[in-house]
């Protein structure tokens, strides 16, 4: 008999400093579902309107084992497409479509993948502080934890700033002086390497803060501390530069977090042109488009690194750790470092051990959501003002 989408819900949540927006799929077997997470922070109330008025009508009668062709509809289905909006709403569907493949098959997801070639996945986590020492001192701790992989970041992105001399009348913003940060960045990965020593791997994120050239100066001049990889050099409307940043520079360039579009990401691994590719798999729109490219940036020696923050719902973290430990490619995972209160809003979330992400026994994504703590915890209106940067002179710059 043909198992077939009954309903589909819209769950969000804050329980932490990020709006999640999670879909639950219902099915006409009365206990089976599957949750799928169509985060978009920022923009959290266009997507359950996507999903709510758009999607659902789409979604509604399907047959829930032909998630492939689903994913395929759904994308040309409203003919303008690859944006963020509908590719997170289409991404909440079609991760929910795969938890319930598995339930079906009382298997883990990474098992329809083709099977885990892994038991728990490589995880880096952020190191942050307003001096050197002070990151070093994170950078200790983690190790003390067991991570073998740690961000180094000083003053969050773009560093510190407070040093810019800004004209009068300069409006309100997230300042930073992108010359003052290559200087700053260069002395902090220095004194944390001399510091904690060669086994560690070290990573960075410029988060897209410099112009081209400059990028390429900072990457020749940090290969000598020798990265795991550094992050978002450039931003995806220069990928062009990444020619020239290769030709320049040994470092390890990992990529992918705003792309949306396999325009974006095609020319980067053809060209062999970066190290790891780092979407953020709702944003793709979902576990069918990353497997794709998974494989795809296997075949030219690229590995994955899928983006990993506290703005991927807890959903989304067990959606990546399924890829993760099946991908014949795989190379880190970045983790948020759950709360104690995440564990008991979702229930089988992976858990980190001595840098290593362990996934459960259950099948599907392996995750589940407590709706009523969830409905306690509201997502919030809020005007982001981190993502406001403007460079010393007031101008608009890319956070
Ligand atoms: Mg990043």
């Amino acid at each position: 008999m043909t198992i077939t989408i009954r309903d589909l819900r819209v769950i969000t949540t804050k329980p932490g400093k990020s709006n999640l927006v999670i879909v639950k799929v219902l099915t006409s077997e009365p206990e089976l579902y599957g949750l799928g997470c169509a985060t978009f922070t920022q923009r959290w109330h266009a997507v359950v309107t996507a999903i709510e008025k758009h999607l659902k009508p789409f979604a509604l009668g399907r047959d829930v084992t032909r998630n492939e062709e689903f994913f395929r509809m759904a994308m040309v289905h409203s003919y303008w497409r690859n944006g963020p909006v509908l590719n997170n709403a289409i991404s909440g569907v079609d991760q929910a479509l795969w938890d319930i493949r598995g339930k079906l098959a009382g298997m883990p997801v990474c098992d329809l993948l083709g099977g885990r070639q892994r038991e728990a996945a490589n995880v880096y986590v952020h190191a942050d502080g307003e001096t050197p020492q002070e990151v070093t001192e994170s950078v200790l701790r983690y190790m003390d934890e067991g991570h073998r992989h740690v961000r180094v970041q000083m003053g969050g992105y773009g560093g510190a700033g407070g040093k810019d001399v800004r004209p009068e009348g300069a409006p309100a913003g997230s300042y930073y002086d992108p010359r003052a940060y290559c200087r700053d960045m260069l002395c902090m990965i220095e004194h944390v390497r001399k510091v904690v020593g060669d086994e560690v791997e070290l990573l960075h994120d410029i988060h897209e803060r410099l112009h081209p050239i400059h990028a390429i100066q900072f990457a020749k001049d940090v290969e000598q501390f020798r990265l795991f990889f550094l992050e978002d050099a450039l931003v995806p409307e220069d990928i062009e530069w990444f020619r020239q940043l290769r030709a320049q520079s040994a470092v390890p360039l990992a990529m992918g977090e705003l792309f949306n579009n396999p325009l974006e990401w095609q020319p980067l691994i053809e060209g062999r042109l970066i190290d790891f590719l780092r979407m953020h798999i709702s944003q793709m729109g979902g576990l069918t488009p990353a497997r794709d490219v998974a494989l795809f940036a296997n075949m030219y020696g690229i590995r994955t690194a899928w983006h990993g923050p506290g703005d991927t719902s807890p959903i989304g973290h067990a959606a990546n750790l399924q890829l993760d430990l099946w991908e014949p490619n795989f190379g880190i995972q970045e983790w948020y470092e759950a709360e104690d209160m995440d564990y008991e809003l979702f229930p089988g979330l992976p858990e980190v051990r001595n840098g290593y992400l362990y996934p459960n026994t259950l099948p599907g994504l392996g995750i589940d959501i407590d709706e009523d703590m969830a409905a306690r915890y509201p997502c919030e209106d809020v005007t982001e003002f981190w993502t406001q940067t403007r460079l010393p002179d007031g101008s608009p710059a890319r956070p």
